[in-house]
């Protein structure tokens, strides 16, 4: 029987190790390794002994996400009901005024563009020129090929198509690189025209929704059940090391344990190996390997002799950043917009949601008021002691309507989520860094790439880039695992 192995368990992994087992045409052994004791990678969450939910920072589905959409549904989740509307809503601080705007991008896509011009804080000057800019741009959007735009930092694309300079300096404008963590830094035109198109084909709203509840339980959870019913082995606590080959295949895995630890920790320490519990894994057809760049960078960096194959000295050459999260259990609710996704707060923690309204764990606790999620990159705040950073956020926050309450006296407690481990650095889609991302089918026979950094139909990273770039190598696998049997039958 064909035996494919998956490492890294976040949604890319889990996408392909479903895709495999549900695509296959003969049967096939299929083994998913997860560093962490939960799922979801980079978009897990869980729930803490004591009942609290911890993320890496902060996540939405947007209605474009037709393929995470499809994987939750054939698990049993409807998107609709595990996850709790945004209403198209956000509040966002802009500096240049000192004031709080609304952005209502409205329940359908034809009409956010409409409801997003009614923006308080652009003047009229600027929503003319917007138009004026959509209506110049979206051709060039939709027609032809955007890779030619990579070395263009979007915002000079805007600009130079007449989008109005004074709009590019505004908080609301800062999301369009602070969404990717490329704050301060500034993000490739291609991902964004890429999904602009993306979204025109596939967005059936224009709403986002964020999870309601832990996403490694609501979400995940029930995708690794669908994976154990179908057959698919999932171990969790293995570390990939490194690989060998022989310069035509993969022939070996490198895999450590690593040790238990409560669940907590794994956001914020480095992982603890067990010593001695390094092995070699054979006897596999095919692997497809879900981790991000900078875990590759470390095996890279401890193996040179794989910069030798072309895609490795490309992933050699991305660049990656840490995210930053902070959650605040607060005593005191916010007494306006209950459901207030607030953006434009002073950097690092730019965005920040309440989501004490949504997560059936806090709902009905009165000791919670508010629980807020905020999130955002930690680059130039690397060197910030924790307290620091959380007072700049809250005093940022509390320039906002209804959070003018919001001290760390009122907080019952808080946790900074800053980890600077290679499995927890993200992909940075900065200007001239398409040439450097890996397509699926790797350099060696037998090895594929996924991940939201991986090249995808969508290429923007996202939790749907991930899925749909993992079902793209599982794709891959099935074909030449098909055709190796077909050859197979007609050699004998
Ligand atoms: C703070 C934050 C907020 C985000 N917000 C959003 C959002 O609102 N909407 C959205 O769509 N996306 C969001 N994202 C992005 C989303 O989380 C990613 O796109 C998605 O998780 C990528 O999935 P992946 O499977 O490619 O990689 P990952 O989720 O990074 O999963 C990779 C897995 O591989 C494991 N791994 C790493 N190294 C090794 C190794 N050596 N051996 C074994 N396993 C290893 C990792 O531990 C992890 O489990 C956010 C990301 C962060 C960090």
């Amino acid at each position: 029987m064909a035996r494919v192995i998956v490492v890294g368990a976040g949604p890319a992994g889990l996408a392909a190790t479903e895709a495999l087992l549900t695509g296959s045409d003969g049967p096939l052994e299929v083994e998913l390794h997860s560093l962490e004791p939960y799922l979801g990678g980079n978009a897990a969450a869980f729930t803490t002994p004591d009942g609290r939910v911890v993320e890496q920072g902060l996540h939405c589905w947007f209605g474009f996400y037709e393929q995470m959409a499809g994987l939750l549904a054939r698990s049993g989740v409807d998107i609709t009901q595990a996850s709790s509307s945004g209403q198209g809503e956000a509040l966002v601080w802009e500096e240049r005024d000192q004031r709080t705007h609304r952005l209502y991008l409205g329940s359908h896509t034809s009409r956010t563009l409409i409801q997003g011009l009614a923006y308080t804080g652009m003047t009229l000057e600027e929503k003319l020129r917007f138009a004026l800019f959509f209506a110049r741009a979206m051709p060039e959007v939709l027609a032809g090929n955007a890779e030619r735009f990579d070395d263009i930092c979007f915002t000079a694309w805007c600009i130079e198509r007449g989008f109005p300079p004074s709009l590019a300096a505004t908080r609301m404008w800062r999301v369009t690189r602070e969404a990717q963590f490329n704050l301060p830094g500034q993000v490739s035109a291609y991902p964004m025209i890429k999904t602009v198109k993306v979204m025109g084909r596939d967005f059936t709203t224009a709403d986002f929704r964020f999870p309601m509840g832990a996403m490694s339980e609501v979400w995940w959870g029930p995708v690794a059940a669908r994976i154990r019913a179908l057959g698919g082995v999932i171990h969790t606590h293995h570390q990939l090391t490194g690989l060998s080959h022989d310069g035509q295949r993969i022939r070996s895995l490198r895999l450590r344990q690593v040790q238990d630890a409560p669940v907590e920790d794994w956001l914020q320490h480095p992982v603890p190996t067990v010593s001695g519990s390094g092995r070699e894994l054979r006897d596999f057809d095919q692997v497809v390997f879900a981790i991000p760049p900078a875990a590759w960078q470390e095996i890279i960096h401890a193996d040179p002799s794989l910069t030798e194959l072309r895609p490795f000295a490309n992933i050699a050459k991305l660049s990656t950043v840490s995210p930053l999260g902070l959650h605040v259990w607060h005593r005191e609710a916010v007494r306006w917009g209950p459901r207030s996704f607030v953006i434009g707060l002073d950097e690092p923690l730019g965005a920040v949601v309440d989501v004490k309204p949504f997560h059936p764990s806090y709902r009905d606790d009165a000791r919670f008021g508010a629980v807020l999620h905020f999130v955002g990159p930690e680059t130039g705040y690397e060197d910030w002691p924790e307290e620091a950073l959380v007072d700049r956020a809250l005093t940022s926050l509390r320039r906002v309507r209804g959070y003018e309450g919001f001290t760390l006296e009122g907080a019952r407690a808080w946790k900074l989520i800053r980890h600077h481990g290679p499995h927890r650095r993200y992909w940075n889609s900065e200007p001239g860094s398409l040439k450097y991302k890996p397509q699926s089918r790797g350099p060696l026979e037998g090895l594929w790439f996924a991940g939201d950094w991986v090249r995808n139909e969508l290429d923007f990273p996202c939790m749907e880039s991930a899925i749909r770039g993992g079902r793209q190598a599982a794709e891959g696998v099935l074909r030449e695992l098909g055709q190796r049997r077909r050859l197979a039958r007609r050699g004998a």
